[in-house]
């Protein structure tokens, strides 16, 4: 009976682990502990809330690397060999979120795209940027601006079609 619950608890570490490592290659992580995971729709975790700065975002995952925890941005649907600046500004987003969270600045955050992974840096100049570009995005939402019209199709797609008064109706 014994040797039966240890091979059923050894088999259930094994499927355990077995997912672990589905995970890590579909989502390209690296080899380091998972704390926070922003991809499971049953169970979501809590956004990141910076009161300060006014900002709020979920990273899709922290991992923790020798003692720091590190954001990580998975575009699974993405294929470049460069990184796309919009998807480097929201990881710098997160770098600034965490910082301001937890009081830790991380040294750098990851993006992950279909088959390669790009490593955001989190230097003082990023920081710097970032904290510029949401203060112009407070400024643009103060401010009465038309909407870009340069997607039609996107529009006529847009959860915002109904009640828009800038959509564009046939
Ligand atoms: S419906 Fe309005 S908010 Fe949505 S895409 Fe069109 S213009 Fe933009």
């Amino acid at each position: 009976m014994a040797i039966t619950v240890g091979l059923a608890l050894l088999l259930l570490a094994l499927v355990a682990l077995i997912g672990a490592l589905r995970l890590r290659a579909s989502a390209g992580l690296p080899w380091a502990p998972v704390v926070y995971r922003d991809t499971d729709a049953q169970s979501p975790e809590r956004p990141l809330i910076a009161r300060r700065i006014g900002l709020v975002g979920k990273p899709d995952y922290l991992i923790q690397k020798r003692g720091r925890l590190i954001p990580v941005e998975v575009k699974p649907g993405r294929n470049a060999t460069r990184p796309y600046e919009s998807d480097l500004m929201q990881l710098a987003a997160y770098c600034l979120l965490l910082e301001e969270t937890t009081g830790v600045a991380p040294p750098y955050g990851l993006l992950c795209y279909a088959d390669r992974t790009f490593r955001l840096s989190y230097t003082a100049q990023v920081r710097q940027e970032t904290l510029a570009l949401i203060e112009e995005m407070r400024a643009a939402l103060d401010n009465e601006c038309d909407r870009s019209h340069d997607d039609p199709a996107r529009c006529l797609g847009c959860g915002f079609f109904s009640m828009c008064d800038q959509a564009l109706r046939r």
